[in-house]
């Protein structure tokens, strides 16, 4: 018998104590009443007692509500600051039954495997009146206490995704996996699969695709950037041995000999203070000294330290750029980033070929478009020439200067200004690298500045 069912017999029995007590009291006392008096007092100590007693009922039942109340609510704030962790996580939950029914899931495991996004029509949610933030997040206690509204089966049909789920919940053990998704869009995950209770096991996912992405970067890059250094180092070597050999003393040669000496250790050279910057820029050692800028006599400036490969190629180059426009930058850094850009788009370009330099300016942002009419880029390299030593078109891009540390530059000082990069390219036609930047309000001129200014002007009107 519960606690409730002892108070009833309880109280039962005390009440029939007390009419017996009252009864005998009543007997004793007043022997002489009539059965009518006697009958309208009984009924009146009778209602008495029913009314305390319905108070105190009452009462109690009031008490027993509150609680309730107070219990539900609770359950209610953790039911949300849950909700709210999961949909918050960047890692897909599932949580799955005996059945392999999915329970519960968060919103980041509808990018994972094939789970809608939100409830499905005519499922009431509970929240739908109530927080909005919460709008993207899952009933938790609905979905415990209501049928499943899918099974793994449909939503994955990796078959390792499944034994790690049977695992944990038939042997109650955990398991950690790499999976490679390629359900939706191809990912690679770290999957850990453990029980919950008896009954259910939960599976968390971790996306580890950025990780190994950047981890193969930083190999490639330590196998790019040997072949980069063995490469001139090894002329330099057998140049040197040549000179060594005798061939110093070889009138027609020697020079020549020397020459090449000494392109291979500038190219050396430059590599390595290319790869200094490169890290002082990303470790954030560079301190930037930003200023207004105008933007047209910088790219005068720059486009001059590209005039004799130019005019070897015969480049047509066009300027449209509004005089007064100008960014919040360090001076020195932007021409470094302009340089590189536009010295790429002469470099890939083809004889008799065109560039492009405009500028627009949008809200706070001025965005920079350097169009070319070269070579063009292939579009599985596209995104990757923004990496360390990455060169699009191997063959070809070794017979062309450069140390393929220029874009990776360019993509970390735009940063450092608080811009992006971004390339289109169509292969065989030409290329367009956009880099934008803060708009700046008022320009600050020092009478260097001035005078470097008439000067680029005048050069490059
Ligand atoms: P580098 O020019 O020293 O090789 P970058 O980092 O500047 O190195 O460029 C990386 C690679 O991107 C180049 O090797 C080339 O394959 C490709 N690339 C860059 N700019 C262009 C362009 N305008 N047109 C075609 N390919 C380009």
């Amino acid at each position: 018998m519960n606690r409730l069912g002892r108070r009833v017999w309880v109280v039962t029995f005390v009440a029939v104590a007390l009419f017996a007590v009252y009864e005998t009291i009543k007997t004793l006392l007043f022997p002489e009443m009539s059965v009518v008096t006697s009958h309208i007092v009984t009924v009146i100590v009778a209602g008495i007692l029913t009314f305390f007693v319905s108070r105190y009922a009452l009462h109690r039942y009031n008490l027993a509500l509150s609680k309730i109340k107070e219990q539900q609510e609770i359950t209610e704030e953790t039911n949300r600051l849950l909700s709210g962790v999961l949909a918050t996580m960047r890692e897909g939950v599932l949580i799955v039954n005996r059945q392999m029914d999915i329970l519960l899931y968060n919103n980041a495991a509808t990018q994972i495997v094939r789970l809608p996004v939100r409830l499905p029509a005519g499922v009431p949610s509970e929240r739908n009146d109530q927080d909005t933030s919460g709008d993207n997040l899952l009933p938790i206690a609905y979905h415990l206490q209501t049928p499943p509204l899918k099974r793994l089966i449909e939503v994955t049909r990796n078959p390792a995704i499944h034994e790690a789920f049977r695992q944990a919940l038939e042997a109650h053990a955990q398991t950690e996996m790499r999976v490679e998704m390629a359900d939706l869009e191809p990912r690679s995950f770290q999957l850990y699969v453990a029980p919950l209770g008896k009954k259910l096991a939960v599976g968390v996912f971790f996306d580890i695709s950025q990780l190994e992405k950047l981890e193969r970067i930083r190999r490639e890059f330590f196998a790019n950037l040997s072949h980069e250094l063995r490469t001139p180092l090894t002329a330099i070597l057998a140049y040197a041995e040549t000179l060594l050999d005798g061939a110093i003393h070889d009138a027609e040669n020697n020079i020549r000999f020397i020459e090449k000496l000494y392109k291979h250790s500038a190219r050396m050279r430059d590599l390595i203070s290319d790869i200094a910057d490169l890290s002082a820029i990303e470790s954030g050692k560079v301190k930037l000294s930003l200023a207004a800028v105008k933007l047209k006599p910088i790219l005068g400036d720059v486009i001059a330290l590209t005039e004799s490969r130019r005019k070897e190629m015969k480049i047509n180059f066009t300027l449209q750029v509004p005089d007064t426009l100008l960014v919040q930058a360090d001076r020195t850094r932007l021409e470094q980033i302009l340089f590189n850009l536009i010295d790429n788009a002469v470099k890939f370009n083809l004889p008799h070929g065109s560039v492009t330099v405009t500028a627009e300016e949008a809200g706070d942002r001025v965005t920079v478009h350097i169009e070319d009419s070269g070579i063009g880029i292939m579009e599985a390299d596209l995104q990757r020439v923004f990496e360390r030593l990455y060169r699009a078109d191997k063959s070809r891009s070794r017979k062309i200067e450069g140390t393929g540390l220029g874009l990776a530059i360019v993509k970390h000082l735009v940063q450092a200004h608080g811009g992006e990069v971004a390339v289109e390219s169509n292969l065989g036609r030409g290329s367009r690298f956009s880099f934008s930047l803060p708009k700046a309000v008022q320009q600050i001129e020092t009478p260097v500045e001035k005078e470097r200014l008439a000067i680029s002007f005048a050069d490059h009107p």
